[in-house]
Protein backbone atom coordinates (compact mmCIF):
# COMPACT_ATOMS: atom_id res chain seq x y z
CA UNK A 1 0.00 0.00 0.00
CA UNK A 2 2.67 2.46 0.96
CA UNK A 3 4.77 2.07 -2.10
CA UNK A 4 1.42 1.82 -4.49
CA UNK A 5 0.24 5.71 -2.73
CA UNK A 6 4.00 6.88 -3.12
CA UNK A 7 3.57 6.53 -6.37
CA UNK A 8 0.07 7.64 -6.87
CA UNK A 9 -0.83 9.91 -4.47
CA UNK A 10 -4.41 10.70 -5.66
CA UNK A 11 -5.64 6.89 -6.44
CA UNK A 12 -8.16 6.04 -4.84
CA UNK A 13 -6.98 2.76 -3.31
CA UNK A 14 -9.62 -0.17 -2.20
CA UNK A 15 -7.79 -2.96 0.34
CA UNK A 16 -9.34 -6.59 0.29
CA UNK A 17 -9.04 -7.44 4.37
CA UNK A 18 -7.56 -11.30 4.17
CA UNK A 19 -11.07 -12.82 4.84
CA UNK A 20 -12.73 -14.76 2.59
CA UNK A 21 -15.98 -14.00 3.48
CA UNK A 22 -15.42 -10.16 2.58
CA UNK A 23 -17.56 -7.87 0.57
CA UNK A 24 -17.32 -5.21 -1.33
CA UNK A 25 -20.29 -2.54 -1.82
CA UNK A 26 -21.92 -2.28 -5.52
CA UNK A 27 -21.17 1.20 -5.36
CA UNK A 28 -17.74 0.70 -4.65
CA UNK A 29 -17.59 -2.25 -7.17
CA UNK A 30 -18.72 -0.11 -9.72
CA UNK A 31 -15.68 2.47 -9.00
CA UNK A 32 -12.80 -0.36 -9.57
CA UNK A 33 -10.99 -0.29 -13.14
CA UNK A 34 -7.93 -2.00 -12.29
CA UNK A 35 -6.68 -4.31 -9.53
CA UNK A 36 -3.23 -6.00 -8.13
CA UNK A 37 -3.63 -9.37 -6.71
CA UNK A 38 -0.82 -9.33 -4.86
CA UNK A 39 -1.28 -12.87 -2.98
CA UNK A 40 -1.63 -16.51 -3.56
CA UNK A 41 -4.30 -18.00 -5.95
CA UNK A 42 -5.22 -21.10 -3.90
CA UNK A 43 -5.64 -20.00 -0.23
CA UNK A 44 -9.19 -19.05 0.62
CA UNK A 45 -9.17 -15.38 1.14
CA UNK A 46 -8.51 -15.02 -2.55
CA UNK A 47 -11.66 -16.06 -3.18
CA UNK A 48 -13.00 -12.67 -1.84
CA UNK A 49 -10.84 -10.87 -4.58
CA UNK A 50 -11.47 -12.80 -7.20
CA UNK A 51 -15.35 -12.51 -6.33
CA UNK A 52 -15.08 -8.47 -5.67
CA UNK A 53 -13.04 -8.70 -9.36
CA UNK A 54 -15.33 -10.85 -11.30
CA UNK A 55 -18.16 -8.68 -10.15
CA UNK A 56 -16.41 -5.50 -10.47
CA UNK A 57 -18.59 -3.82 -13.82
CA UNK A 58 -16.15 -1.13 -15.27
CA UNK A 59 -12.88 -3.37 -14.68
CA UNK A 60 -10.55 -2.71 -17.27
CA UNK A 61 -7.06 -4.65 -16.03
CA UNK A 62 -5.87 -6.88 -13.55
CA UNK A 63 -2.47 -7.33 -12.68
CA UNK A 64 -1.33 -10.48 -10.76
CA UNK A 65 1.64 -11.31 -8.17
CA UNK A 66 1.85 -14.71 -10.02
CA UNK A 67 3.90 -15.61 -12.89
CA UNK A 68 1.84 -18.56 -14.16
CA UNK A 69 -2.13 -17.68 -15.14
CA UNK A 70 -2.91 -21.70 -15.83
CA UNK A 71 -5.26 -21.21 -12.85
CA UNK A 72 -9.30 -21.09 -14.94
CA UNK A 73 -9.78 -17.90 -12.52
CA UNK A 74 -7.43 -16.01 -14.81
CA UNK A 75 -9.41 -17.03 -18.35
CA UNK A 76 -12.38 -16.05 -16.64
CA UNK A 77 -11.39 -11.79 -17.39
CA UNK A 78 -9.53 -12.87 -20.25
CA UNK A 79 -12.55 -13.90 -21.33
CA UNK A 80 -14.74 -10.45 -20.48
CA UNK A 81 -12.15 -8.92 -22.34
CA UNK A 82 -10.06 -8.04 -19.19
CA UNK A 83 -6.39 -7.24 -19.90
CA UNK A 84 -4.09 -9.63 -17.34
CA UNK A 85 -0.23 -8.71 -16.32
CA UNK A 86 1.55 -10.57 -14.32
CA UNK A 87 4.68 -10.36 -12.66
CA UNK A 88 6.73 -12.96 -13.96
CA UNK A 89 10.45 -12.75 -13.55
CA UNK A 90 9.57 -11.17 -10.38
CA UNK A 91 10.59 -14.85 -8.11
CA UNK A 92 13.11 -16.36 -10.90
CA UNK A 93 15.84 -15.72 -8.78
CA UNK A 94 14.75 -17.70 -5.93
CA UNK A 95 13.52 -20.10 -7.62
CA UNK A 96 16.47 -20.76 -9.63
CA UNK A 97 18.61 -21.01 -6.32
CA UNK A 98 16.11 -23.52 -4.79
CA UNK A 99 16.40 -25.87 -8.12
CA UNK A 100 20.47 -25.17 -8.28
CA UNK A 101 19.89 -26.56 -4.29
CA UNK A 102 17.82 -29.57 -4.93
CA UNK A 103 20.66 -30.00 -7.78
CA UNK A 104 23.21 -29.83 -5.83
CA UNK A 105 21.36 -31.97 -2.72
CA UNK A 106 20.94 -34.95 -4.93
CA UNK A 107 24.02 -34.50 -6.70
CA UNK A 108 26.64 -34.88 -3.21
CA UNK A 109 26.02 -37.14 -0.57
CA UNK A 110 23.26 -34.61 1.58
CA UNK A 111 20.59 -36.86 1.96
CA UNK A 112 23.52 -40.02 2.72
CA UNK A 113 25.17 -37.72 5.28
CA UNK A 114 22.09 -36.65 7.06
CA UNK A 115 20.67 -40.11 6.99
CA UNK A 116 24.07 -40.96 9.26
CA UNK A 117 23.98 -37.22 10.96
CA UNK A 118 20.56 -38.33 12.34
CA UNK A 119 22.00 -41.73 13.94
CA UNK A 120 25.19 -40.12 15.32
CA UNK A 121 27.66 -42.26 12.63
CA UNK A 122 30.51 -41.26 10.84
CA UNK A 123 30.28 -43.41 7.93
CA UNK A 124 32.33 -41.32 4.78
CA UNK A 125 30.83 -42.03 1.18
CA UNK A 126 33.79 -44.73 0.08
CA UNK A 127 35.71 -43.81 -3.12
CA UNK A 128 33.76 -46.85 -5.19
CA UNK A 129 30.36 -45.29 -4.32
CA UNK A 130 31.83 -41.67 -5.04
CA UNK A 131 29.39 -39.58 -7.24
CA UNK A 132 29.93 -38.16 -10.39
CA UNK A 133 31.09 -34.79 -11.07
CA UNK A 134 28.36 -32.38 -11.99
CA UNK A 135 30.90 -30.79 -14.49
CA UNK A 136 30.45 -31.70 -17.51
CA UNK A 137 27.22 -33.68 -17.56
CA UNK A 138 23.79 -32.46 -19.49
CA UNK A 139 20.83 -30.48 -18.28
CA UNK A 140 18.06 -29.59 -20.42
CA UNK A 141 16.09 -27.38 -19.44
CA UNK A 142 12.38 -26.57 -20.72
CA UNK A 143 11.03 -23.10 -20.59
CA UNK A 144 13.70 -20.89 -21.45
CA UNK A 145 11.80 -17.96 -19.65
CA UNK A 146 12.89 -15.80 -16.27
CA UNK A 147 13.04 -19.10 -14.58
CA UNK A 148 14.56 -21.38 -16.88
CA UNK A 149 17.07 -18.77 -18.13
CA UNK A 150 18.61 -18.30 -14.83
CA UNK A 151 18.50 -22.04 -13.73
CA UNK A 152 20.57 -22.60 -17.40
CA UNK A 153 23.14 -19.52 -16.57
CA UNK A 154 23.91 -20.96 -12.86
CA UNK A 155 24.00 -24.54 -13.68
CA UNK A 156 27.09 -23.24 -16.55
CA UNK A 157 28.59 -21.79 -13.55
CA UNK A 158 29.26 -25.62 -12.36
CA UNK A 159 30.35 -26.72 -15.58
CA UNK A 160 27.11 -28.35 -16.87
CA UNK A 161 25.87 -28.47 -20.37
CA UNK A 162 22.84 -26.59 -20.87
CA UNK A 163 20.37 -27.17 -23.46
CA UNK A 164 17.14 -24.95 -23.86
CA UNK A 165 13.96 -26.05 -25.26
CA UNK A 166 12.35 -23.56 -26.56
CA UNK A 167 9.59 -22.81 -29.66
CA UNK A 168 12.05 -20.14 -31.16
CA UNK A 169 15.54 -20.88 -32.59
CA UNK A 170 18.61 -19.74 -30.26
CA UNK A 171 19.54 -15.94 -29.64
CA UNK A 172 22.09 -14.24 -29.13
CA UNK A 173 23.01 -13.89 -25.49
CA UNK A 174 21.20 -17.16 -24.92
CA UNK A 175 22.50 -18.43 -21.40
CA UNK A 176 22.59 -21.95 -23.43
CA UNK A 177 24.75 -24.29 -25.52
CA UNK A 178 21.81 -24.44 -27.65
CA UNK A 179 18.09 -24.60 -28.30
CA UNK A 180 16.08 -27.63 -29.57
CA UNK A 181 12.34 -27.22 -30.36
CA UNK A 182 9.66 -29.04 -27.97
CA UNK A 183 8.85 -31.80 -30.38
CA UNK A 184 12.60 -33.15 -30.36
CA UNK A 185 12.23 -33.89 -26.62
CA UNK A 186 11.79 -37.45 -26.71
CA UNK A 187 15.33 -38.00 -28.31
CA UNK A 188 16.83 -34.79 -26.30
CA UNK A 189 16.19 -36.69 -23.60
CA UNK A 190 18.88 -39.63 -24.02
CA UNK A 191 21.50 -37.58 -23.70
CA UNK A 192 19.71 -35.73 -20.88
CA UNK A 193 21.44 -35.97 -16.63
CA UNK A 194 19.51 -33.14 -15.78
CA UNK A 195 15.79 -32.77 -16.77
CA UNK A 196 14.43 -29.19 -15.61
CA UNK A 197 10.91 -27.86 -15.83
CA UNK A 198 10.18 -24.41 -16.38
CA UNK A 199 7.70 -23.79 -18.65
CA UNK A 200 3.95 -22.68 -18.45
CA UNK A 201 1.14 -25.08 -18.11
CA UNK A 202 -0.75 -25.39 -21.61
CA UNK A 203 -2.62 -27.81 -24.12
CA UNK A 204 1.19 -28.23 -25.43
CA UNK A 205 3.02 -28.80 -22.46
CA UNK A 206 0.70 -30.55 -20.45
CA UNK A 207 1.86 -34.27 -20.28
CA UNK A 208 4.87 -33.52 -22.25
CA UNK A 209 7.30 -35.19 -20.19
CA UNK A 210 5.59 -38.57 -20.94
CA UNK A 211 6.38 -42.19 -19.79
CA UNK A 212 7.50 -42.19 -23.26
CA UNK A 213 10.63 -39.31 -22.25
CA UNK A 214 10.92 -40.51 -19.27
CA UNK A 215 12.27 -43.48 -20.22
CA UNK A 216 13.95 -42.32 -22.64
CA UNK A 217 16.23 -40.18 -20.21
CA UNK A 218 19.25 -42.49 -19.12
CA UNK A 219 19.44 -44.38 -16.08
CA UNK A 220 19.92 -42.72 -13.06
CA UNK A 221 19.19 -39.24 -14.42
CA UNK A 222 16.95 -36.65 -12.74
CA UNK A 223 14.26 -34.71 -12.82
CA UNK A 224 13.59 -30.85 -10.83
CA UNK A 225 10.10 -29.86 -11.68
CA UNK A 226 9.23 -26.10 -10.46
CA UNK A 227 6.98 -25.64 -13.48
CA UNK A 228 3.07 -27.38 -13.01
CA UNK A 229 2.77 -31.05 -11.74
CA UNK A 230 0.70 -32.02 -14.75
CA UNK A 231 3.49 -31.00 -17.07
CA UNK A 232 4.71 -34.52 -16.08
CA UNK A 233 2.52 -38.05 -16.36
CA UNK A 234 2.89 -38.17 -12.51
CA UNK A 235 2.32 -41.88 -12.60
CA UNK A 236 5.07 -43.17 -14.91
CA UNK A 237 7.25 -40.61 -12.55
CA UNK A 238 6.64 -42.80 -9.90
CA UNK A 239 7.20 -45.71 -11.26
CA UNK A 240 10.63 -44.82 -12.66
CA UNK A 241 11.82 -43.00 -9.25
CA UNK A 242 10.43 -46.50 -7.42
CA UNK A 243 12.25 -48.65 -10.01
CA UNK A 244 15.56 -46.92 -9.56
CA UNK A 245 15.60 -45.78 -13.42
CA UNK A 246 15.25 -42.62 -12.44
CA UNK A 247 18.28 -41.39 -9.90
CA UNK A 248 15.98 -38.55 -7.99
CA UNK A 249 14.11 -36.00 -8.52
CA UNK A 250 13.46 -32.49 -6.82
CA UNK A 251 9.41 -32.04 -6.61
CA UNK A 252 7.89 -28.05 -6.37
CA UNK A 253 4.62 -28.83 -7.97
CA UNK A 254 2.23 -31.76 -8.01
CA UNK A 255 -1.03 -32.88 -10.01
CA UNK A 256 -2.58 -32.37 -7.14
CA UNK A 257 -2.21 -29.92 -4.64
CA UNK A 258 -1.69 -30.23 -1.92
CA UNK A 259 0.41 -33.32 -2.59
CA UNK A 260 -2.04 -36.03 -1.12
CA UNK A 261 -0.73 -37.86 1.98
CA UNK A 262 -1.40 -41.20 0.47
CA UNK A 263 1.25 -40.10 -2.33
CA UNK A 264 4.13 -42.58 -2.46
CA UNK A 265 5.91 -39.46 -3.63
CA UNK A 266 6.45 -38.96 -0.08
CA UNK A 267 8.07 -41.98 0.72
CA UNK A 268 10.51 -42.15 -2.01
CA UNK A 269 13.84 -41.92 -0.10
CA UNK A 270 15.72 -40.74 -3.57
CA UNK A 271 12.90 -37.44 -3.91
CA UNK A 272 13.13 -33.93 -2.24
CA UNK A 273 9.64 -32.35 -2.00
CA UNK A 274 8.67 -28.67 -1.70
CA UNK A 275 4.92 -27.50 -0.91
CA UNK A 276 4.83 -24.87 -4.24
CA UNK A 277 6.98 -23.20 -2.17
CA UNK A 278 10.34 -22.98 -4.40
CA UNK A 279 9.46 -19.13 -4.65
CA UNK A 280 9.72 -18.38 -0.66
CA UNK A 281 12.17 -14.98 -0.36
CA UNK A 282 11.58 -11.85 1.51
CA UNK A 283 11.56 -9.56 -1.26
CA UNK A 284 9.33 -10.95 -3.57
CA UNK A 285 6.22 -8.86 -2.67
CA UNK A 286 8.20 -5.92 -3.34
CA UNK A 287 10.12 -7.17 -6.71
CA UNK A 288 6.39 -7.55 -7.87
CA UNK A 289 5.22 -4.23 -7.09
CA UNK A 290 7.73 -2.01 -7.86
CA UNK A 291 9.24 -4.09 -10.37
CA UNK A 292 6.35 -5.29 -12.47
CA UNK A 293 2.83 -3.69 -11.77
CA UNK A 294 3.77 0.08 -10.97
CA UNK A 295 5.80 0.02 -13.84
CA UNK A 296 2.71 -1.49 -15.53
CA UNK A 297 0.35 1.04 -13.92
CA UNK A 298 2.75 4.07 -15.52
CA UNK A 299 2.60 2.24 -18.52
CA UNK A 300 -1.31 1.87 -18.57
CA UNK A 301 -1.74 5.32 -17.79
CA UNK A 302 0.27 6.58 -20.60
CA UNK A 303 -1.60 4.40 -23.17
CA UNK A 304 1.28 2.34 -23.54
CA UNK A 305 1.98 -1.79 -24.03
CA UNK A 306 2.49 -3.47 -21.13
CA UNK A 307 4.72 -5.76 -20.13
CA UNK A 308 3.99 -9.46 -19.18
CA UNK A 309 0.94 -9.16 -20.90
CA UNK A 310 -1.29 -12.27 -21.01
CA UNK A 311 -2.48 -13.05 -24.40
P1 LIG B 1 8.17 -17.01 -18.59
O1 LIG B 1 6.94 -16.64 -19.34
O2 LIG B 1 9.25 -15.99 -18.38
O3 LIG B 1 8.87 -18.27 -19.28
C1 LIG B 1 8.19 -19.39 -19.78
C2 LIG B 1 8.93 -19.85 -21.02
O4 LIG B 1 8.39 -21.11 -21.43
C3 LIG B 1 8.79 -18.89 -22.20
O5 LIG B 1 10.06 -18.64 -22.73
C4 LIG B 1 7.90 -19.66 -23.17
O6 LIG B 1 8.17 -19.35 -24.52
C5 LIG B 1 8.31 -21.08 -22.85
N1 LIG B 1 7.39 -22.09 -23.36
C6 LIG B 1 6.04 -21.99 -23.57
N2 LIG B 1 5.57 -23.14 -24.09
C7 LIG B 1 6.64 -23.98 -24.22
C8 LIG B 1 6.78 -25.30 -24.70
N3 LIG B 1 5.75 -25.98 -25.20
N4 LIG B 1 8.01 -25.86 -24.67
C9 LIG B 1 9.07 -25.16 -24.21
N5 LIG B 1 9.00 -23.89 -23.75
C10 LIG B 1 7.78 -23.32 -23.75
O7 LIG B 1 7.68 -17.58 -17.20
P2 LIG B 1 8.50 -17.87 -15.86
O8 LIG B 1 8.35 -16.73 -14.94
O9 LIG B 1 9.87 -18.36 -16.20
O10 LIG B 1 7.63 -19.06 -15.27
C11 LIG B 1 7.47 -20.27 -16.00
C12 LIG B 1 6.42 -21.13 -15.32
O11 LIG B 1 6.92 -21.57 -14.07
C13 LIG B 1 5.11 -20.40 -15.00
O12 LIG B 1 4.22 -20.40 -16.10
C14 LIG B 1 4.58 -21.21 -13.84
O13 LIG B 1 3.79 -22.28 -14.32
C15 LIG B 1 5.84 -21.76 -13.18
N6 LIG B 1 6.11 -21.06 -11.93
C16 LIG B 1 6.15 -21.81 -10.80
C17 LIG B 1 6.41 -21.20 -9.59
C18 LIG B 1 6.54 -22.02 -8.35
O14 LIG B 1 6.32 -21.50 -7.26
N7 LIG B 1 6.91 -23.28 -8.47
C19 LIG B 1 6.58 -19.80 -9.53
C20 LIG B 1 6.56 -19.07 -10.71
C21 LIG B 1 6.32 -19.72 -11.90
Amino acid sequence: RQAIEAAWPGLELVMLPDDPAARLPAEVLERIDFAYFSGDVYPEYSRSFFAATQGAPNLRWLHTFNAGVDNPVFRRFLDRGVVLSTSSGSTAQPIAQTVIGGMLILARPFLRWADAQRRRAWEPVPASEAPADLAGQRMTVVGLGAIGSEVARLARAFGLEVTGVRRSPRREGDPVERVVPPGELPVLARETDWLVLACPLTDETRGLVSREVLAALPRGAYLLNVARGEVVDEAALIEALATGHLGGAYLDVFATEPLPPDSPLWGLPNVIISPHNSAVAAGNERRATEGYFLPNLARMRAGEPLVNEVR
